[in-house]
């Protein structure tokens, strides 16, 4: 089998992919990016995109990230589809990195720029599924303002349902907090925040049974697991906020991740632990998770990448 050799592997096409082939490409690195099962990446999943600078007007998901693939073909980005399905990364400074594609195509590639994000995580609810795009949403910053003035119910209990419900409260009239446990696993400072809205009602030992609607989301049915007692609420906008799973399995014991599976970058750049590997977008960032965010770090990716290149040859 031919084994095709590169300067730069992109893989991944969320904002950081693509903003890491914008620079690539321009800088002459030849990048070829690998799209991944999800081409274009999570806000493919997200209707409207409001708040990236520059779209005055909003610009929906799958469009913005057309244009982005548009963008970084016009300076030679070869965009593939594809799956990275295996990696063997040198740990030497100047080795090659070898990268197996949909199990079948060899690719050796003298840097590489991570960019696979991470997936929201879902409750697993036919009704929830169903109801993806109408109501059910994995992120409030996202899609909270289409809610303005109504009522929504987040599910959750650490840090980012406690953070969403209090940006969400500024927004809609009511909030129901859905907790399964006794207590939330939130910090005590945004727990307190969360108190101290008195339009967030938080519902403790309870969960989803059934999301409420036939094309839109109308309510939920949650029940008490300690009671076992079914109560519906009535709302239009249903959030999940149950964490997120960076996309990470394959590289696995060939990068520095930590305990929930992200890719660690050393200090303010885009390096990880094998010279030549970087890593940009949601799969080495748990906190900010924005495309704005992703696009930035995949811009130092691809500058880092240029500027290891350069040192190598
Ligand atoms: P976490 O894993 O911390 O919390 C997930 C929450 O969802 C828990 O309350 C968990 O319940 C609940 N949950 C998980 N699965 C289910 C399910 N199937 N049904 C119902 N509830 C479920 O994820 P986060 O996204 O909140 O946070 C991830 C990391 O990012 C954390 O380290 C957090 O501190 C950090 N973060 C920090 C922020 C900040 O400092 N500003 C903001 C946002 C995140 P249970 O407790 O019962 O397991």
């Amino acid at each position: 089998m031919d084994i095709e050799r590169i300067k730069t592997l992109i893989i991944g096409s969320g904002p950081a992919g693509y903003t890491a082939a914008i620079y690539a490409s321009r800088a002459d690195l030849k990048p070829v990016l690998y799209t991944g099962m999800e081409p274009g990446g999570q806000l493919t999943t997200t209707t409207e995109v409001d708040n990236f600078p520059g779209y005055p007007d909003g610009v929906d998901g799958p469009t913005m990230m057309i244009e982005l693939q548009r963008q970084a073909e016009r300076f030679g980005t070869d965009v593939r589809i594809g799956l990275v399905t295996k990696v063997n990364f040198s740990k030497l400074h100047g080795g090659i990195h070898k990268v197996i594609v949909d199990n079948k195509k060899k690719i050796e590639a003298e840097s590489i720029i991570i960019s696979t994000g991470a997936s929201a995580k879902y409750l697993g609810l036919p009704s929830e599924e169903r109801l993806k795009g109408g109501g059910v949403s994995a992120c409030a910053v996202c899609d909270g303002f289409f809610y303005k003035g109504q009522d929504v119910a987040i599910v959750g209990g650490g840090d980012t349902a406690a953070e969403e419900a209090t940006y969400l409260s500024n927004i809609c009239s009511n909030v129901t907090m859905i907790v399964r446990k006794g207590k939330m696993r939130a910090s005590k400072a945004m727990q307190h925040r969360v108190e101290s809205r008195k339009n967030i009602d938080v519902k403790y030992f309870s969960e989803v049974d059934k999301v409420l609607g036939t094309n839109v989301v109308e309510g939920v049915r949650i029940f008490n697991n300690q009671t076992n007692e079914k109560n519906d609420i009535s709302v239009t906008g249903l959030f999940i906020a149950i964490g997120h799973k960076p996309n990470t399995d394959i590289f696995k014991g060939q990068l520095e991740m930590d305990d929930a599976g992200y890719v660690i970058t050393k200090g303010k750049n885009t390096h990880t632990n094998c010279p030549g590997i970087f890593a940009s977008g949601d799969v080495q960032d748990k906190d900010y998770r924005q495309a704005v965010t992703a696009a930035g770090t995949g811009c130092m990716a691809a500058l880092d990448a240029e500027r290891y290149l350069a040192g190598i040859e």
